[in-house]
């Protein structure tokens, strides 16, 4: 069974005109989801909401009393690209709870796809500060929550939006039962200038940090290429109970802040990927969570394509493959970063 949260509560949390994180992308998912050929296979949840205790799992009091504050006068900024409005600090606590549910129900119900398409999103949130339009770091929360009430510690978070989850990392930077994997953009050449390979984690958690930094223009198959190369043997070798999974779709060639090549296709064959791993590691439970994906018109045939992928033979949206010389540069120059990776990180992990 596939469960989607999707409630919207969700479209409450305002931002700026023309911000790319708008609570549009909630309405059309909504909409998506209403034409989809499979709705009856997906089952619905509502939202739930957090306690402050469960944000401070994470967050320190002092940053969620300023969240609270800012939120009570009606809003403002934070930084330049990340704001609140009057109802955020109630949406996030509604987008943590979401998540934190969808997990507990996946740890009780066990196989399933179980996705939280929630906002705002999280993954550049760190313990003192929101960014990167993240306001609280929803899966690190989680994280969190199942290690303190479920006793869970081997915990793998993947995070494969465009951007380094560099909230995330920081979070459980020092921290051998959370392993943080996230493939992304060259930092070089995309905000926020973190995810290296030689980012490894520190002190017990060294070697519990992995960064798969790609070059920009690369489109699905060496994307999917590094994936199983780097990713499938990691997770195989650490054997996680549970996989929590930042899902952002802002790879997607159509999405403006960002400069990769991949279709709906490659959320697909990554859904595909990831849940056969779930089988062959005897997982417990896979929980994935919305981060970025920015494009309105493809990030929604993202999302389904990447939960309907364990229950579907092919695709159910396509675009075709896409046949672009930047793409062909960028699959030349992808070796270059996968050698990169694999020398830093075979002190660690075997990678032959
Ligand atoms: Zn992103």
């Amino acid at each position: 069974m596939i469960y989607l949260a999707l409630d919207a509560i969700f479209e409450k949390h305002k931002t700026p005109i023309g911000h790319p994180e708008s609570p549009l992308r909630i309405r059309k998912i909504f909409e998506e989801y209403e034409k989809s050929p499979l709705k009856n296979k997906i089952t619905i949840v509502n939202a739930s909401k957090a306690s402050e205790e469960h944000v401070m799992l994470v967050h320190s009091p002092d940053h969620v009393e300023y969240i609270k504050a800012l939120c009570r006068v009606g809003g403002g900024a934070i930084t330049a690209d990340t704001n609140v409005s009057e109802e955020t600090y109630d949406v996030a606590l509604y987008a943590i709870g979401t998540t934190i549910k969808m997990a507990e129900l996946a740890l009780k119900k066990g196989e399933g796809v179980y996705f939280a398409a929630v906002r705002p999103p999280g993954h550049h949130a760190t313990k003192d500060l929101s960014k990167g339009f993240c306001i609280f770091n929803n899966i690190a929360i989680t994280a969190e929550y199942l290690r303190t009430h479920h006793k869970i510690n081997r915990i793998v978070i993947l995070d494969f939006d465009v951007h380094h989850g560099d909230g995330t990392q920081s979070i459980f930077y020092s921290d051998s039962t959370v392993l943080y994997i996230s493939l992304h953009q060259d930092p070089r050449t995309l905000y926020p200038g973190t995810g290296f390979p030689e980012e490894v984690g520190y002190g017990e958690g060294e070697g519990y940090t992995i960064n798969i930094p790609l070059p920009p223009g690369l489109s699905s198959d060496g994307y999917l290429r590094a994936f199983s190369e780097i990713v499938e043997p990691i997770v195989q070798q650490y054997k996680p109970d549970v996989i929590l999974v930042s899902a952002g779709f802002d790879g997607h060639h159509d999405d403006t802040i960002s400069d990769m090549n991949l279709q709906v296709e490659t959320y697909w064959h990554l859904g595909k990927k990831i849940y056969s791993l779930v089988k062959v590691c005897s997982v417990k439970a896979v929980v994935s969570v919305l981060e970025g994906g920015y494009s309105l018109k493809y990030m929604p045939k993202s999302l389904l394509n990447y939960i309907l992928a364990p229950v579907t033979s092919e695709p159910v949206y396509n675009e075709g493959k896409l046949l672009l010389l930047e793409s062909r540069k960028a699959e030349l120059r992808l070796q270059r970063y996968l050698n990169r990776v694999r020398k830093v990180l075979s002190e660690y992990w075997n990678l032959s």
